[in-house]
């Protein structure tokens, strides 16, 4: 059985990619694959590893199953493991980039990926620019001859833009410059930044990939042969590899990604309308409305919304604060892409770093409320939402 990218749907693939159950002499036909916490691997020859196995941080059979699986969901023919998404993207920074080389990256990037270019990687000499990627002309306007990459996250956090990814690749192609895109709000299920024209995609396994707020984890998938080996020699030579058990726990969660997914994006829907209509709500973004600025384009490029959305409620701060902390069903928390709802607000929490000025410039105001949207029963969560705004 091979399932490559042809021959079988996306929730076949989630289930069996990577895991064809084992007939050879001795094994067991295992239909999950076994933990391997083995760190290291005989060998009855010197110069011939067994099955090519030597030392777990360089090849593991539970992390090879993984990486298998989730190429194969992004149509992708390589895939990586690792131990975080910051990791993921680390990895991919000091793979393709020399000192002196630029990026352009999108302005409105997950916090931690602006900290590692900011507070990390430009002291090692790599120049950025931040642009409004979702006007494509401000991307190709920001390349120079030392732009290496370009670096976009569609849809963003917490405000959930877009950007078009086909159109930003056919310029990045034609200047010979690698488009990054950060997949990790829809998950494969609901966008294929590959098929759009991007080079990379990265990914935090941490959110739906995983699915379950269980397991820390980051992935790269790639088509490029050249590249994926640089990545591959980094990751063993860096060392920031996903776990054998967490690499298990990844590939439980990933299994039923289908299944959550139309579930958290018809929950999250169905209460984006139903905020639409709120008396004291004052905004509601969510890609799939009909009155998201973009969405045609997410129309376009994706198979469907996901399950975060952010609005605004009306009044101050502190009114704010008071609907959060009167829910019972949403946990009060930063993170997403988990089964359970959670909810936060961004200039207290995720985006307190951002200052002030420049979150009110981007739109991230102070009653801006981000949610991620559970898979819980609908009635359960539109009524914990109406005793709050109540
Ligand atoms: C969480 C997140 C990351 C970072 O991933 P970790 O697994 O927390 O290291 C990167 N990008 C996006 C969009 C995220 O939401």
């Amino acid at each position: 059985m091979s399932l490559n990218k042809e021959t079988f749907g996306f929730a076949t693939k989630a289930i069996h990619a990577g895991e064809e159950p084992d007939f050879r002499d001795g094994a067991t036909g295992d239909v999950v694959v076994p933990i391997h916490l083995s760190t290291t691997f005989a060998r009855k020859k010197v110069t011939e590893p067994t099955g090519g196995y030597e030392y777990t941080r360089s090849l593991n059979p539970t992390r090879k199953a993984l990486e298998e699986k989730l190429a194969a969901l992004e149509n992708a023919n390589y895939g990586l493991a690792f131990s975080s998404g910051l990791a993921a993207e680390s990895t991919v920074l000091l793979s393709l980039l020399n000192p002196g080389d630029h990026i352009v990256a999108f302005d409105d990037l997950y916090g931690g990926t602006k900290r590692l270019f900011n507070q990390v990687f430009s002291n090692f000499g790599f120049e950025i620019s931040y642009v409004d990627a979702t006007d494509t002309s401000l991307v190709e306007n920001a390349i120079k001859p030392n732009t290496k990459l370009v670096w976009i996250e569609s849809p963003s956090n917490p405000l959930l833009k877009l950007s078009d990814i086909k159109a930003i690749s056919k310029i990045t192609h034609k200047h010979g410059v690698v488009l990054v895109v950060d997949n990790t709000f829809l998950s494969p299920y609901f966008q294929k930044p590959l098929d759009l024209g991007a080079d990379v995609v990265v990914h935090s396994s941490t959110k739906y990939i995983g699915g379950h707020s269980d397991v820390l984890g980051g992935a790269v998938l790639l088509d490029d042969l050249a590249y994926y080996e640089r990545i591959q020699y980094h990751q063993n030579a860096i060392g920031a590899v996903l776990s054998p058990f967490d690499s298990y726990l990844t590939l439980r969660g990933v299994k039923t990604l289908a299944v959550r997914l139309e579930k958290h994006q018809q929950n999250a829907l169905h209460i984006a309308e139903y905020l639409s209509v709120h008396s004291k709500v004052s905004k509601v973004i969510y890609p799939g409305l009909e009155s998201h600025p973009q969405h045609e384009l997410a129309k376009a490029q994706t198979t469907g919304f996901g399950g975060v959305l952010s609005f605004e409620i009306k009044g101050t701060i502190d009114n704010a604060k008071q609907f959060l902390e009167k829910l019972n069903v949403f946990a009060l928390a930063e993170s997403l892409g988990g089964v359970e709802s959670l909810i936060e607000l961004p200039s207290l929490m995720t985006h307190a770093s951002v200052a002030k000025e420049v979150r009110d410039q981007i739109g991230i105001t102070d009653t801006l409320v981000r949610l991620s949207v559970g898979i819980e029963d609908i009635e359960d969560l539109i009524s914990d939402i109406e005793q709050a705004l109540a």
